[in-house]
């Protein structure tokens, strides 16, 4: 059984296709697997269901296009009757009553569901850690953390407990996760995949993206999530089909390398490793301009106003009326709510709240969230102003490699700082994608590309075209 998990999503599919092997068998395959867990990448396993839908897919004439491939999903993603946490204890034990769009379309067009994977509180951190129900270890590295805050969903894939899975990405919770894990993660632009049934962290940056171990799997994962939604009003409708790439040469692509991103707080190691992937670029055929993103340097100061200000206003239907947790120590109304939240939601979540209340609050609401946002219109002409130059823009998705676990726990400034090179692209509502680029003590550096808005069919074709050059190894050392 230990060769189905080694199948990429691509190969499975023509082998479900070819009635080579059965979908029951590779689901089977991966329950063991996902089952095992030795990282604590799954919060939920869903055996019984899973192996419902693969005998369902496995007895039709004519297999749907993801013929019966196993798939993992963030916890974040509503799912009818099966639990969803969000990673917090305030919705321990829910079941949802719908499923989200995105998940929707992937059951339609033939994935098989197998479990809820793990995840910072609300998608609130870094590294996992924030989970209410444990961290996800890496499986690089066991002492290591996974990233976040989609750190189960990238673990998951990396330890060939699934194909591919499904994350979410605010600041760059695919992307950094991806990259410490040593896979691929893309965050599509803002609008393409409808957010109806993902638990809102903060909605002007949430977007739904695949996780994958090759950009092909990525691109026909994202394929068949995009388009308007009319659940979603910010959903989009999409231009042209997310093409699977398949070209190898980089010639006339202009690659953007951000300054200001390969300077100051980048690990040495991961320095190199992101610039020996770019000399690639030159070898393939492109061409490497030094580019500047002057209000970069503002825009983790403007993310922690922005993302913490709309994640308080979307956490309070948090309520202990509506749904999950209800506090068993209340004499009235008042006390209901206040010890509901007190009891049900973690340290970060909390701090996220009081720091987007006082954001919001009236008399401030002009000197922070205000200026916030008019520091995020200039980030966005940034980007405007150096697309007029380049097709895609490079740096390192991640400052650092995977970190020790505990190490940043006890500084929230050191935890924010790991999306120092993602942020300022979700800011702009961007397309953006990590692909493993190299090793450093170890462990997988991630290179990060990112393009104008729409631009998913050059951005994966550059990032395909890299991918197969660079030949990493997404197989981690000593993986069983
Ligand atoms: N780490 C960032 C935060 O804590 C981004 C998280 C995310 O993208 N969901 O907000």
């Amino acid at each position: 059984m230990a060769g189905l998990t080694d199948l990429t999503a691509e190969q499975a599919i023509a082998a479900l296709r070819a009635r080579e092997i059965s979908s029951v068998d590779l689901t089977e395959a991966h329950l063991a697997r996902a089952e095992a867990d030795d990282w604590h990448a799954f919060l939920a396993v869903d055996r019984d269901g899973a192996l419902a839908r693969a005998r369902e897919i496995d007895a039709m004439p004519e297999r749907p296009p993801l013929a019966g491939v196993p798939i993992g999903i963030k916890d974040a993603l509503s799912t009818r009757d099966l639990v969803t946490t969000s990673g917090s204890k305030i919705l321990e034990g829910f079941r949802p009553v719908y499923t989200a769009t995105c998940v929707d379309r992937l059951e339609r067009a033939g994935a098989v569901v197998i479990g809820k994977t793990n995840m910072d509180e609300f998608a609130m951190g870094s590294s996992t850690e924030n989970s209410a129900y444990g961290p996800t270890l890496n499986p690089w590295d066991r002492t290591r953390v996974p990233g976040g805050s989609s750190g189960g969903s990238a673990a998951c894939v990396a330890a060939r407990q699934v194909p591919w899975s499904l994350g979410s990405d605010t600041g760059g919770s695919i992307r950094q996760p991806a990259a410490l894990c040593g896979i691929v993660g893309v965050k599509p632009t803002y609008g393409a995949i409808s957010r109806y049934g993902l638990i809102a962290f903060a909605s002007s940056l949430d977007q739904v993206g695949p996780f994958a171990r090759t950009v092909r799997d990525a691109s026909l994962l994202l394929g068949h999530m995009v388009g308007r939604d009319p659940m979603d009003a910010t959903s989009l409708d999409w231009p042209d089909p997310i093409a699977v790439p398949d070209a190898e040469r980089l010639d006339g692509v202009r690659v953007g390398v951000v300054e200001e991103l390969m300077g100051e707080g980048v690990d040495p190691g991961v320095r190199d490793a992101v610039e020996a992937a770019l000399r690639t670029v030159e070898d393939l055929g492109g061409t490497l301009v030094p580019v500047h993103l002057p209000h970069s340097r503002y825009a983790l100061s403007t993310y922690y106003l922005i993302a913490p200000a709309e994640a308080s206003a979307n956490l309070a239907r948090f309520d202990g009326i509506r749904y999950g947790h209800r506090t068993d120590h209340a004499e009235n109304l008042l006390e209901t709510y206040e010890n509901t939240r007190a009891e049900g939601f973690g340290p970060e979540v909390k701090r996220r709240i009081m720091l987007g209340t006082f954001a919001l609050s009236s008399g401030y609401y002009d000197a922070y969230y205000g200026q916030a946002q008019r520091v995020r219109t200039l980030i966005s002409r940034d980007f405007e102003e150096v697309f007029s130059q380049v097709d895609v823009v490079a740096s390192p998705t991640s400052p650092t490699v995977a970190f020790p676990l505990g190490a940043r726990t006890a500084d929230p400034l050191a935890m924010y700082l790991s999306d120092i090179c993602t942020i300022p692209v979700s800011l702009a509502g961007l397309p953006s994608a990590s692909i493993p680029c190299g090793v450093s003590d170890g462990m997988p550096v991630g290179l990060q590309l990112a393009g104008p808005a729409l631009s998913e069919n050059r951005l994966l074709a550059t990032a395909h075209a890299l991918e197969t050059a660079l030949a990493f190894d997404t197989r981690p050392p000593g993986l069983a």
